[in-house]
């Protein structure tokens, strides 16, 4: 069977990415499934400005690239395709896209997260008709528009920032008065002419004929209701991590894999690095550590098994 390799790797954001290149460079045979979005959540984000060694900041489009090609020259192989079911039972560990079968002796998921929603119908209704949770990707669509960006985080304070380029006006809605955003982020948000900031609202409902009109937000101290007129809801609202088929690795109660002994998880040979494991950092730069331990991680365990 030519689908064997020593070390398979799910997902390529910051974490995938670094595991391929320390796996492939300590000589073992490594496989990556580029997943649902290859090059992970950096790939629809502007300039990173803190990952180090880039004094100007790097595009983070770009950075992912580079990270691919470097772990490339180590010899990782590349597969664009979701897997869709796993078997971590027994050796060799088994990874599915489709009918294909892959095997490994050892497999590192860093699936990462995905956007969360505000899970109301109206949502779903006038999703790509005005919802979006990707300025970057959507934002160019609402020139000269009126837009709102929901949270109160980095995400939000930067979808904010990003969306002034285009539209005429931002509204931040915000569901509480104080802000997770680092004070950074929350200054250049609030010396930014073109940003309102919205306290204490949350969405009630999306409303709209053919597309997105506007939004029923409700007070969450009085419980009163108003419109407020946009033709754009950007979510911000943090994520969720990717982990859903991995039915058999233990996880915490919002979904996040747990770590037993070292990056490994709760199944021999099979550890977790970035997004999908860690929900209090979410950093490029955590997510590439973990990815470098894991690993590491999986190549001693693997040394141990041999
Ligand atoms: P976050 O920090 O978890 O913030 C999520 C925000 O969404 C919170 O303000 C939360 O409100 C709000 N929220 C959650 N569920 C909601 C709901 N159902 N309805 C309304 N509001 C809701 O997530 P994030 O902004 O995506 O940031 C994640 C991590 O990435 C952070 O560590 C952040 O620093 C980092 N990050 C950094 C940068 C940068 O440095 N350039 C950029 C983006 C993100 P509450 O506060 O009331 O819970």
């Amino acid at each position: 069977m030519d689908n064997q390799y020593d070390v398979i790797i799910i997902g390529t954001g910051p974490a995938g990415y670094t595991a391929a290149i320390y796996a492939s460079r300590a000589n073992l045979k490594v496989l990556n499934f580029e997943g649902w979005q290859p090059g992970g959540q950096l790939t629809i984000t502007t300039t990173v400005e803190n990952f180090p060694g880039f004094e100007k900041g790097i595009d983070g489009k770009a950075l992912m690239a580079e990270m691919k090609k470097q772990a490339a020259v180590f010899g990782t192989e590349y597969v664009s395709k979701d897997v869709t079911k796993v078997d971590f039972s027994g050796q060799p560990l088994r990874v599915y896209a489709g009918k294909d079968e892959y095997q490994a002796r050892a497999v590192i998921i860093a699936t990462g997260a995905k956007p969360r929603k505000l899970g109301i119908k109206s949502e779903e209704k006038y999703w790509a008709k005005g919802v979006s949770a990707c300025a970057t990707c959507d934002g160019f669509f609402f020139r000269d528009k009126k837009v709102a960006v929901i949270g109160g985080g980095d995400s939000a304070m930067e979808e904010a920032n990003f969306l002034t380029r285009f539209a005429s006006k931002v509204y931040i809605v915000h569901r509480r008065e104080e802000f997770r955003a680092s004070d950074i982020m929350l200054d250049r948000v609030k010396s930014n002419p073109k940003i309102e900031i919205i306290t204490n609202k949350e969405i009630d409902e999306v409303l709209g004929t053919d597309k997105l009109t506007g939004l029923r937000l409700k007070d969450t101290k009085t419980g009163e209701t108003s419109e407020l007129a946009v033709e754009g809801m950007f979510l911000a609202i943090g994520h969720t991590p990717v982990t859903e088929i991995f039915e058999d690795v233990e996880k915490n109660k919002l979904g996040y894999i747990l770590h037993k002994e070292n990056t490994m998880t709760s199944m021999a040979g099979v550890f977790a690095a970035g997004d999908c494991v860690d929900h209090r950092y979410r950093q490029a730069i955590t997510a590439a550590g973990m990815g470098c331990q894991a690993a590491i991680d999986a190549e001693r365990w693997l040394e141990n098994q041999s």
